[in-house]
Parts: C-alpha cells; structure tokens; sequence
C-alpha cells in the first residue's frame, strides 16, 4: 500500500500485550514472520520493543532477514508530547529496538503528559495523569521532521488524532504526515476520517481490528486501578459469522479482509500461533458487494470505541487536545 512516503504492508502485527512475557512475545513475532508478515506495531509506552530488538537481531544474523525487508513501527509516549521530548524518546526506542531507524515513528496521542519514574506517565493517588496544558502540534511536528533529516525515521505520523488537529499539523508541515493510527473495525469504521486521510495522502492503520477482545485485560497490566468496560463482541457478530462460513473463513478473518478492501491496514495483536496465522491469510478471498454492504451496516459509532483513553489516562477528557468527542 503506497503512502506518503513509500509503502507499508497491507497487514501488521501489534504487539501491545499489557504485562509482558519475553518467551511468549518471541516466539509470537517468530511465527509472524515465519507466516510472513513484514510489518510490526510497536510504542514504547508498550515495553515490547526490547524484545522486539532481540528477536530481529536473531533473525538478522541467521540470513534469513534482511532490515530493509522489514517495516516498523514505534511511537512517541504521551510523556514525549511535547517539542523538547522527541528526539530522546526515539533515541531511547532505537536503542530498545537495537535499530539505526524505524520504517515509521508515530505521534502515539496529541496530549503530552509528565514521565514517572517507571516509563509509565506520572500518576496522582487517584490515578490522574500531570497533563501539560496544552499541545504545540506545529513544534511537535517540527522535531518529527528532525528525526526525518537525522536518518532516525523514514517516515512519521501520527496516532489518535482527530481531523482538526491533523489539520493543523498539516498547515504548518514541510513533510506531510505519512500516517494516522487509530482505532477502526466493523463496529468503528470512521468513514470521514478515512476519506480525510485518503484525500490527503495519508495512509489509515487500524487498531484494534477485531474490537481488542483483551482490552481490560491488558489495560490492568498496564493500570493497576483501570475499571473495566464493556467491549464490542465483533468476533461473536452472527452477520459477521454468515459471511465467514459463505466464504469458508473464520469471524476474524472476514473483519480484517473487510478493512483491507477498504483500504485501510489492520494490525492485529495474537499471541497463539494458529491465530497468527489465520490473521495473515486474508488475501485469498475477497468479500462481494452484498457483503461489504453488510459489514458496513454494522457501524455503530462513538459507543464502540474501546481506546478513548478515559480509563487510562484519568482526567483526559477535560484536556483541550483530548481528541474525540467530549462524552
Ligand atoms: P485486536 O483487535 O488486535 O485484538 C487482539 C485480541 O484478539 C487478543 O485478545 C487476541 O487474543 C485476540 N485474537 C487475535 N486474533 C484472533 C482470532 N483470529 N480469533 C480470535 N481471537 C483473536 O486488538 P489490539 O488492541 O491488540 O490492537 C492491535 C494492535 O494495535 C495492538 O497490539 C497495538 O500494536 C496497536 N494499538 C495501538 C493503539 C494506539 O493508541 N495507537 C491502541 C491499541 C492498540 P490471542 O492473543 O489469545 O490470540
């Protein structure tokens, strides 16, 4: 798929695990890449690229790999939000990674927070975060072309932002956003956002392709005090399971499919290796009109979103830069 600047594999695999496990994490991105993904998502808010680093270096020396057959993603922290931050934070996730660049380094949330001493945002008792009053997105932008011109990142975006905000980015930038990662499945499908994005360039990832089934799971890993939330049941949608069976695919197969014809790139997170798998074998099939017609009645909007961050980044909403719709 061509973006911006160059292209990016039609499907990734994330790797926000919550607490990690560094056995369980290799061999899952061992099984992707023996499937043949090419594409890994990663932060550093996700404490994953250390291991991602390991694993690559191992199928780096083995020959089987080359760097430039791979295309990675990382993300600036919401303790990095902020123009002075940058380009530590990148040099601090090229040395997890053991990497000289990454394929793409992405804005991860357009509200800067202060660091605690855990790589973790700083947290009140109450578990509010210390949010910096407000978000300079042009300085912001300025030191991500910075990391454009130092050779740190091929490419840069940004993730979770709204239409507004990336259009301020987009006035004052010498290098477009290449980018934009947000959350969008069958349930989720931000149409005006994705004709935005397309309109401009900008190539469209979508997190939490299968509605993020673990989410409360994970999200305790990383948030002890995190309340838990309902979650859209995609993988259990009796439409979504018709289409599987005309089609001799699986549930999760036939959403990931629909979001590749509509242009956009899933990432999707397993750890099971049958999972993995079946996640990448989307491109033998293709869904018909009747169907997309199907899938894209199951929108539902705003009451689908899994990440609007209110139960992780306490106090958020009442932010300027909070981007979506205040609840
Ligand atoms: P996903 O929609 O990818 O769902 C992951 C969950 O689905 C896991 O519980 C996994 O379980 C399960 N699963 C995976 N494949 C299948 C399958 N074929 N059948 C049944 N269950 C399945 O959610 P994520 O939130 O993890 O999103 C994917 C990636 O997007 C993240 O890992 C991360 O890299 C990125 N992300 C980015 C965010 C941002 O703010 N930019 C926010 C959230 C995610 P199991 O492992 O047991 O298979």
């Amino acid at each position: 798929m061509e973006s911006n600047n160059g292209k990016i594999p039609s499907i990734g695999f994330g790797t926000s695990t919550g607490i990690v496990n560094p056995e369980e994490l290799e061999r899952a991105i061992d099984t992707a890449i023996a499937v043949g993904y090419r594409h890994i998502d990663t932060a550093f808010i996700y404490g994953t690229e250390k291991v991602i680093g390991q694993t690559l270096q191992k199928w780096f020396k083995s020959g089987k790999l080359k760097r430039e057959e791979i295309f990675i993603t990382t993300k600036l922290p919401v303790m990095g939000t902020h123009q002075d931050r940058v380009d530590s934070f990148i040099q601090r996730s090229l040395s997890n990674l053991q990497l000289d660049y990454v394929d793409l380094y992405l804005v991860h949330f357009p509200v800067g927070a202060k660091s605690g001493s855990n790589n973790l945002p700083l947290r009140d008792e109450q578990g509010h975060l210390f949010l910096e009053p407000k978000t300079d997105h042009a300085a912001i932008w300025k030191k991500m072309e910075a990391q454009l011109d130092a050779g740190r990142a091929r490419s840069i975006g940004l993730s979770n932002y709204n239409i507004s905000q990336i259009q301020t980015v987009l006035k004052s930038a010498r290098s477009a956003p290449s980018c934009l990662q947000v959350e969008l499945h069958a349930y989720l499908q931000q149409r005006e956002l994705v004709h935005f994005c397309h309109q401009n360039g900008i190539t469209v990832v979508a997190f939490s392709p299968l509605g993020a089934p673990d989410h409360n799971k994970r999200m305790k890993g990383y948030f002890a005090q995190y309340e838990e939330r309902p979650l859209p049941d995609i993988l259990g949608n009796a439409v979504i399971g018709r289409i599987g069976e005309k089609h001799g695919k699986s549930a999760a197969q036939v959403a990931l499919r629909f979001l590749v014809q509509l242009g956009v790139v899933p990432i999707p997170k397993s750890m099971n290796p049958g999972r993995i798998k079946e996640n990448f074998d989307v491109f033998d099939f293709e869904l018909d009109g009747e169907d997309m017609e199907r899938m894209a009645e199951l929108e539902m909007g705003e009451r689908a979103r899994v990440s609007d961050f209110l139960n992780i980044f306490k106090g958020v909403e009442h932010h300027p830069d909070y981007p979506f719709g205040k609840l």
